[in-house]
């Protein structure tokens, strides 16, 4: 007898493209809200093979055995700075050329089950396995950083067009939950004002953004910059003393995937010049 396998990779990129292609017409919360009253029957978020012996309803999400099997946490020596794997104590690149950011770490390697997990997330719209990379960089954290609760959590922002396009930015998801989960404090006070290419496009240029930074901070909080756009000057000279949520503070950046570091880099410049004391970057991985 012949054991039913998980389907292939290719074949559930493309169920994962359809669905992903189906959710991004509606939008994101009213996804959730029909998912809520029309549970699906439980499988696993990435591969969609089904739990057969689970009982439907709510449970804690959680990946099948076989996909659980692709993840390859780091662990261990890692290099002080830039967290880079199996390099310890400073790596090649990190004593050759300096990062801007005090340390680096993340959760897995970006391969496998972790890449995968991030690609169906990001492009595909598989919102359900926010909660799988939601727990996977709170496990980082608490591997690195233990109980400490001082950091203010500050996403990777995206450029406003792209996130339009997208519906979400994953980084921002990802900051939310860690501070949902850990009670730390939120603060989304960069902005991208550079499209660049994505990260996967591996694109040296952009990532070195030709000496112009493509982050700022925002001068106020969010909320009231699009109250500020619809009224007239008398608001702006009225709301644009709000406080600096990282002057003096340590800052935890949040995103999905660092690679070279220069996207952590370029944020933490504008976070140091915001008054930051000091800017560490945590993602799910690298
Ligand atoms: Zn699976
Ligand atoms: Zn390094």
């Amino acid at each position: 007898m012949v054991a039913k396998l998980p389907p292939s990779a290719n074949d559930r990129l493309n169920r994962q493209l359809d669905l992903g292609m189906e959710k991004r017409r509606l939008h994101p919360l009213f996804g959730r809200i029909v998912d809520l009253f029309f549970p699906e029957p439980a499988h696993c978020p990435l591969c969609e093979f089904p739990f057969h012996r689970e009982p439907k309803g709510w449970s804690r999400a959680h990946l099948c055995a076989r996909c659980q099997e692709g993840i390859t946490e780091i662990m261990g020596g890692v290099c002080r700075i830039c967290g880079r794997p199996d390099a310890g104590p400073i790596c090649n690149e990190c004593r050759t050329s300096e990062h801007l950011f005090f340390s680096a770490r993340a959760y897995g390697r970006y391969l496998g089950t972790v890449e995968e997990a991030i690609k169906a997330y990001k492009y595909q719209g598989s919102v359900a396995l926010l909660p799988i990379l939601g727990e996977w960089i709170t496990e980082a954290y608490l591997r690195y950083y233990g109980a400490e609760r001082n950091a203010v959590v500050v996403p990777v922002p995206m450029h406003p067009v792209k996130k339009g396009n997208r519906g979400y930015n994953q980084a921002e998801e990802l900051a939310k939950y860690l501070c949902k989960v850990l009670k730390l404090p939120y603060a989304d006070i960069l902005q991208r004002t550079v499209a660049g290419a994505s990260q996967t496009t591996h694109n040296r240029i952009d990532r070195k953004y030709a000496g112009q930074n493509p982050f700022e901070m925002l001068a106020t909080p969010v909320k009231t910059r699009r109250i500020l756009r619809h009224h007239s000057s008398h608001h702006l000279s009225r709301t644009t003393s709000t406080i600096n949520q990282v002057a003096g503070q340590t800052v935890l950046l949040v995103d999905d995937v660092l690679t070279t570091g220069s996207t952590a880099d370029a944020c933490a410049e504008v976070l140091y010049r915001g008054g930051a004391e000091a800017v560490h970057v945590l993602t799910v991985a690298r």
